[in-house]
């Protein structure tokens, strides 16, 4: 399953640059992450400092 970003994000970007697909932009209030392309890896998930993103 795709990873999902909560509302816990604190829009610092570290996500973005992580994605080795390029899967997560900013969004309105939140970073996202573009269901259909993330590869599920964790990346993001690795760098958060608030713990955002999460498997669903
Ligand atoms: Fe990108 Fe991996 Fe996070 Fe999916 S789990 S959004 S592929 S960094
Ligand atoms: Fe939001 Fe976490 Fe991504 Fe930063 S790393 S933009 S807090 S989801």
């Amino acid at each position: 399953m795709p990873y999902v970003i909560n509302n816990e994000c604190i829009e610092c970007g570290a996500c973005e640059a992580e994605c080795p697909v390029g899967a997560i932009t900013a969004g309105d209030g939140k970073y996202v992450i573009d269901a259909d392309t993330c590869i599920s890896c964790g990346a993001c998930a690795g760098v958060c400092p608030v713990g955002a993103p999460n498997e669903e």
